[in-house]
């Protein structure tokens, strides 16, 4: 049960004081917001901390290759209407980072944690959650089809004894593969729009049958479960048949999406749809994500596309023709060194658009571009991309440390 009835051990805290010691000085040093280091160094002192600091939770993990951190935020949102919520708001998604948030929550009843796919069987067996939000699993980077299969292996073969219920996407069939091992599942129809990686059964290897939105493997029998959750159109319907409207500040068929998974998720902690959507409504911007702002004079809507599916997802986002659209990608650490990936993107949904191109690896963008036979611009920085952007509000899209960059450059 939730509630500080059973204190935290000196070492525990200790550990959570050398934590915030570290994360002080990494903040003084202007290194972010330190909650890596803080927790790195807590984790030192106390290896069972995470473990420690979930006991007094009553926990949801959230783990999917996009949309992890829209729906953590989302769901956070919806539990508040219960009690007080601790959340790693802000991404920091490997144990220490999370380990960092779940530290600063000592008054929190709910801990709503995006958790990085590959660390999640391990956070699982660590934080006992109640319930584990699972939406969809693409290749990420240079990942491919086989090892996202290895990894929905993986989530399987954790999840197979969890106590936890699994709110899971029903149309994915390597989520639903990771989540048919566990005792207690609820299915929900979220949707999805990336098939590349779901064509051949992760049961077997055989060919997948998609008749509608159905699914099912004509050799071993694998098949899409029966949902008692649906998105449908702009609403989300519960168990009883009852459709809830979806009204979101953000963005898109994906966030509907994000929605009907916290929606189940939140029914599991005894939160009603109505309500849990309403309170979703508040959410404007994630992380700097889906944000309006003002620079040079210009409006920048400022869109994160880390993958081939995150692309796709953001195409269906942005104000058609003329609308001026500024790409920018980087081939740092957390993006991925290579650029191959780019190759698996349709960019001929930019048609007609005037697209502006930027970032580190501008060039290899601007090679994919001509290949799709498209017009752009390939500009310096920022500033001189906004300078030739024709009038309107610019649709900004930039993988993972580009969008940081954006970020930084336009002072959000
Ligand atoms: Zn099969």
């Amino acid at each position: 049960m939730a509630g500080n009835s059973e204190p935290l051990s000196p070492r525990a805290k200790l550990a959570v004081t050398a934590g915030k010691a570290a994360a002080a000085v990494s903040r003084a040093a202007g290194k972010g917001s330190g909650s890596v280091i803080g927790g790195k160094v807590a984790l030192r002192f106390d290896p069972d901390l995470l473990a420690r600091l979930a006991r007094h939770l009553d926990v949801v993990l959230v783990s999917a290759t996009n949309g992890k951190t829209t729906t953590t935020r989302l769901l956070a949102e919806a539990l508040r209407a219960n009690g007080p919520v601790v959340s790693n708001a802000l991404g920091a998604n490997m144990p220490a980072g999370i380990t960092s948030a779940l530290a600063g929550g000592s008054d929190a009843r709910y801990g709503v944690i995006e958790v990085d796919e590959k660390y999640l069987a391990g956070v699982a067996r660590d934080v006992a959650p109640k319930a584990i939000a699972l939406l969809n699993l693409s290749r990420d980077q240079l990942d491919r089809a086989a090892e996202t299969r290895m990894l929905a292996e993986k989530w399987r073969e954790g999840l197979a004894g969890s106590e936890a219920i699994i709110i899971a996407n029903a149309d994915d069939p390597l989520i639903t593969w990771a989540a048919s091992s566990s005792p207690t599942v609820v299915w929900v129809a979220a949707g999805q729009e990336w098939k590349d990686d779901a064509w051949s059964c992760p049961s077997c290897g055989g060919v997948l049958q998609r008749p509608s939105e159905d699914w099912f493997c004509g050799e071993c029998g694998f098949r899409r479960p029966t949902p008692t959750w649906a998105l449908s159109g702009d609403h989300v319907v519960d168990p009883y048949g009852v459709a809830w409207p979806i009204h979101l500040q953000l963005p898109g068929r994906a966030n509907k999406s994000n929605a009907a998974v916290s929606a189940a998720a939140a029914a599991a902690f005894g939160v009603d749809p109505k309500i849990a959507l309403e309170r979703m409504y508040k959410v404007q911007a994630v992380a700097g994500r889906y944000d309006v702002v003002t620079f040079r004079q210009r409006e920048l809507r400022l869109l994160l596309a880390k993958n081939p599916a995150g692309w796709l997802e953001t195409f269906s986002l942005i104000d058609g023709p003329p609308t001026p659209v500024i790409l920018s990608v980087n081939a740092r650490g957390a993006d991925g060194t290579d650029t191959s990936w780019l190759w698996d993107v349709d960019y001929t949904r930019l048609a007609g658009h005037p697209i502006m191109v930027i970032g580190d690896r501008k060039m290899d963008l601007a090679v994919r571009l001509e290949v799709a036979g498209l017009q752009f611009r390939v500009c310096a920085d920022l500033d001189e991309a906004v300078r030739s952007a024709p009038q309107g509000r610019i649709e900004t899209i930039a993988n993972y440390t580009a969008f940081q960059d954006l970020r930084r450059r336009v002072g959000n």
